[in-house]
């Protein structure tokens, strides 16, 4: 369906996604992360070690650059660009989580011998989904334990769903963008069971866990691509 023909890159069209869709998902996410770096290290700094905002940051600036040095060909290599980057340079558990999730999408997505040039939305689900259960088992964590898992297995499912009903991509991704927004702020309520936030017990009530919210934030930022690349 689709409102028009869109662009010849990017989520127009007939629903390929290329490589400068994620290249575009990658720079939107850097860009929100620079802009709220401050609230997530205030979040971080009530229930954590105040660094994940810089670190993050940090973190996603140096994957910007990585795609600008080396301009990749397909959405597997943008995103195991982009996770081997975060591993590398991003301290604490955020930049191994990220970084997890995003080369296990590469991975899903990658087309072995031959790079491929684009995938499709059901696709992108799939290796969303793959990246979330990368990070449920590197985070030893479940849906409740006020992580990252909170806001992102949520937008796993609105993803896929959307995605079977038929839905077109950029309605697609924005159901998933509400779901993680929602889920990040249903961490508040919880007590913390995993990472630096599960020593503070109670104490952690009254508080949006900062991995939910950057994990919102990044999933927001994927909505923003496919609107930005199918407007070309
Ligand atoms: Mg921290």
């Amino acid at each position: 369906m689709g409102a028009g023909t869109g662009a010849g890159t990017g989520a127009g069209g007939g629903g390929g996604l290329d490589a400068a869709f994620f290249v575009a998902w990658l720079e939107e996410a850097a860009g929100e992360i620079a802009r709220q770096r401050d609230r997530l290290t205030e979040l971080d700094a009530a229930i954590g070690d105040a660094d994940h905002g810089t670190n993050l940051d940090r973190g996603f600036s140096e994957v910007l650059r990585t795609l600008r040095e080396t301009p990749p060909a397909s959405p597997a290599q943008a995103l195991m660009a982009a996770g081997a980057t975060l591993i590398r340079r991003v301290g604490g558990a955020s930049g191994p989580l990220y970084g997890s999730a995003f080369r296990q999408m590469g991975k899903t997505l990658d087309g072995g011998e031959a790079p491929r040039p684009s995938v499709t939305p059901a696709e992108l689900a799939e290796a969303f989904s793959a990246g979330v259960v990368a990070v449920e088992r590197l985070g030893k964590a479940a849906a409740g334990d006020k992580t990252m898992i909170d806001a992102l297995a949520p937008a796993s499912r609105a993803l896929s769903h959307a995605v079977r009903d038929g839905l077109e991509v950029r309605e697609a991704l924005t159901r998933a963008a509400r779901a993680a927004a929602d889920g990040a702020r249903a961490t508040v309520p919880m007590t913390a069971r995993r990472g630096r936030a599960s020593y503070l017990g109670e104490r952690s009530v009254g508080h949006e866990d900062p991995g939910a919210a950057s994990s919102a934030l990044i999933v927001t930022a994927l909505a923003t691509a496919a609107s930005r690349t199918a407007a070309g």
